[in-house]
């Protein structure tokens, strides 16, 4: 498969030993990208573009762990906070009100896909963005909670975020990856 707008994609497969005109990989993707108006706000954080870029290789699946985890739209807003127990997800007006478990539970949700797109800088889908809120007040990034499950419990999963694959490369290499883990070769 190749369109005028395959950033390169058709012809990296290829060189990979892919067979570009094979089916698109699935795809686990964060709700609100998705146009889903998940958010704690009830809007959505759609990122038709780069949807679009994908579409040719991979097919989406949704899932936002904050809704599977039951805490509803819109809902109070929750964050990362580094506790005496660890990096809890907790409410930001009461933290008393502790969703780590909830979120990280969502995980189990996840099975069968090929790769993952999750949104940048939230407490629960961030990779390596998700602001954690010290003891002192000072702030550090860090995973979200429910993306450092996901790495801990599927390793090799290709794993970005929308923030990152803006850069064609990186949008090449993301797409290669996720045939390849669909292969089996990585
Ligand atoms: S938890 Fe993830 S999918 Fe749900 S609204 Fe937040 S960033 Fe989007």
């Amino acid at each position: 498969m190749t369109t005028p707008a395959d950033d390169g994609i058709a012809h990296a497969l290829r060189n990979a030993g892919l067979d570009p005109d094979a089916p698109p990989a699935l795809l686990l993707v964060s709700a609100c990208l998705l146009g889903r108006p998940v958010r704690y706000d009830g809007r959505d954080k759609y990122t038709p573009l780069l949807l679009q870029r994908l579409a040719p290789w991979c097919r989406f699946t949704a899932l936002c762990p904050e809704v599977g985890a039951g805490l509803g739209t819109p809902r109070p807003p929750i964050a990362l906070y580094e506790t005496s127990a660890g990096v809890r997800l907790q409410g930001c007006d009461d933290r008393q009100r502790d969703v780590t478990v909830a979120v990280r539970d969502q995980v189990q949700r996840v099975t069968n896909v090929h790769g993952a797109l999750l949104k940048a800088r939230s407490p629960s889908c961030g990779l390596g963005t998700a602001v954690l809120h010290q003891a002192d007040g000072s702030h550090s990034l860090t995973d979200g909670a429910f993306s450092s499950a996901l790495r801990a419990q599927h390793p090799l999963l290709p794993i970005a975020d929308e923030v990152s694959l803006q850069q064609p490369a990186r949008l090449q290499n993301f797409v290669l990856a996720v045939w390849r883990y669909r292969q089996g070769i990585d």
